[in-house]
């Protein structure tokens, strides 16, 4: 028997799950299919099992520094009790589980166990772990099936030599030595969660800089960061051979370096999760990442499926997903809106990196004229006062209309300062208008607006770079 609703959604991570409520919340009857545990990759082995190691991590880097930083020191051991760290993670997600569960039972979202694959255009085959094979049918279905990591081929199969984040995040214990291959966000994360538990950590990237996805001066900065604290970088470098032997793993670097490891980290992006869902049955298009295809609106070609989060490629975030989800949910059930919506981008290190709008790169790759503001953290009282002096805000402003354009940061607390530029660029404000935004202090957020009052040429607390005309101050 084939059962019919009013939307399928395909997958339970942050796109599926927030789409299947929105759905709901507007009165449809939802199915939401789901191969794995609710939560997808966010919950399961991404956001959220990596925000409890880091965090533990930051502690342990804490400790560490307490006695030169502040005089304060034990007379004990400082030791890591890996296990107990991984038990906490495990119960978050535990809960987090259960919360996506009482979620969908409030809101009526029926789950529907098993991995689901197109027969035809609106029409479903779920083939669950056990018993038989449901069919499925719906004229709006979305595909929010994310995206799994990218390996390479011909290296080391053995996952306690060589693996990827899904078994990094749940490593039964840490290593001596470990290898990470890309210095993207994962790889960054993963070396600052690491090193202060005594790893020996060395990241390979095969670009001029780390995070070279986000503002260059990002990447440079945190990877000084890095230098100073023991853990190596290898920039414009690729490994070339990886073998396995007696004393664990060695690898062959394009610089002519050879490196002896006993673990290795793949991190060298995701690829989409697309290659079981049958799309050639349902007519569904991919675009030549390998992504599913999809408009403003999040539809694919095929009316009436629509794609949404890492799966259609378009930005690898869990909240990116989330929008896309509500986005799509709507546009199913008769809204028309493309989405057009800044998405910040938050990165987990010790200092974080909060970052939202355009990077100098690609201001410049577009021709835009921009005046950039900078205001180093080291000159804010706060971050003095509370030893947060690494880092900097950094803000690109449209130099003719003064268009706020981009806001960058490395620093204490990036990922939650970033919310406030966040939002000014979501109601396209001017630079002007956050300069002129006032900030509590002390706050690390005060950085944002004098980096703002910078790029106006208008800071206070910097020496003057140039002559402030009265037209300038008053906008
Ligand atoms: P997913 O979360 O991948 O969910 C897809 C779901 O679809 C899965 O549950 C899968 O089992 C299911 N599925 C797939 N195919 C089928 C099928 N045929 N039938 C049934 N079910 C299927 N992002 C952030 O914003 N912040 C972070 O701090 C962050 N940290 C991360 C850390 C790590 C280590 C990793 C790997 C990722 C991190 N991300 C982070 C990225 C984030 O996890 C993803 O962007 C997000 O999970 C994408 O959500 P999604 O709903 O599109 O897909
Ligand atoms: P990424 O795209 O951020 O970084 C991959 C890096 O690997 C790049 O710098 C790339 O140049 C490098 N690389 C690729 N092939 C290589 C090779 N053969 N040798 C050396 N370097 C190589 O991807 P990721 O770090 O794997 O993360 C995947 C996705 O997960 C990202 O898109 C990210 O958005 C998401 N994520 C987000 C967060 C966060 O928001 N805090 C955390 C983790 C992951």
């Amino acid at each position: 028997m084939t059962r019919q609703h009013d939307m399928i959604i395909i997958g339970s991570g942050p796109g599926g799950y927030i789409a299947a409520l929105r759905a709901a919340q507007l009165g449809a009857k939802v199915a939401v299919v789901e191969k794995d545990h609710l939560g997808g990759t966010c919950l399961n082995r991404g956001c959220i099992p990596s925000k409890a190691l880091l965090t533990a991590a930051e502690l342990m880097h804490s400790f560490k520094h307490a006695g030169k930083n502040w005089g304060i020191t034990c007379t004990g051991e400082i030791a890591l009790d890996w296990s107990r760290i991984q038990k906490h993670k495990d119960r978050v997600l535990r809960q987090n589980r259960a919360g996506i569960k009482n979620l969908f039972k409030g809101r009526r979202v029926e789950v529907i166990e098993g991995a689901a694959a197109f027969e035809g255009p609106g029409r479903l085959v779920v083939t669950p772990g056990k018993g038989d094979p449901v069919r499925l049918e719906s004229d709006r279905i979305i595909l929010a099936t994310g995206t799994e990591p990218a390996r390479i081929p011909g290296w080391p199969e053995d996952p306690k030599l060589v693996c990827t984040s899904d078994e990094a995040v749940h490593w039964s214990d840490v290593p001596r030595r470990l290898m990470i291959v890309g210095g993207g966000v994962i790889g960054c994360e993963f070396a600052c969660m690491m090193a202060p538990f005594g790893v020996e950590v060395t990241i390979v990237e095969m670009m001029p800089a780390l995070l070279p996805g986000l503002d260059h001066e990002l990447g440079s900065g945190l990877a000084k960061i890095f230098k100073d604290r023991g853990i190596t970088c290898h920039t414009n470098v690729k490994v070339e051979n990886l073998q396995t032997g007696k004393a664990g793993l060695t690898a062959t670097l394009s610089s002519g370096t050879s490196l002896e490891v006993d673990r290795v980290l793949v991190a060298t992006g995701r690829r989409a999760n697309a290659h079981s869902l049958q799309l050639d049955a349902a007519g569904i298009g991919t675009n030549d990442r390998g992504f599913i295809a999809v408009d403003e609106t999040m539809q694919t070609n095929v009316p009436g499926h629509y794609c949404i989060g890492d799966a259609n490629g378009r930005c690898l975030l869990a909240h990116a997903a989330s929008a896309h989800g509500v986005a799509a949910a709507e546009n199913a059930l008769g809204e028309s809106r493309p989405f057009d919506k800044p998405i910040p981008s938050a990165v987990y290190t010790f200092p974080e990196i909060g970052a939202v709008g355009l990077t100098e790169q690609e201001a410049d790759e577009r021709g835009i004229p921009v005046s950039i503001g900078r205001f180093p953290l080291s000159h804010l009282g706060k971050a003095m006062a509370s030893q947060h002096t690494e880092g900097f805000v950094k803000v690109l402003r449209h130099r003719e209309t003064d268009a706020l354009l981009g806001v960058h940061m490395l620093g204490h607390n990036a990922t939650e300062v970033i919310a406030a530029a966040g939002t000014m660029l979501h109601h396209k404000a001017t630079t002007h208008d956050l300069a002129e935004v006032v900030f509590a202090h002390p706050t690390i957020s005060e950085a944002v607006k004098e980096s703002a009052e910078d790029a106006l040429g208008l800071g206070l607390h910097l020496p003057p770079r140039k002559v402030i005309t009265a037209e300038a101050v008053m906008g």
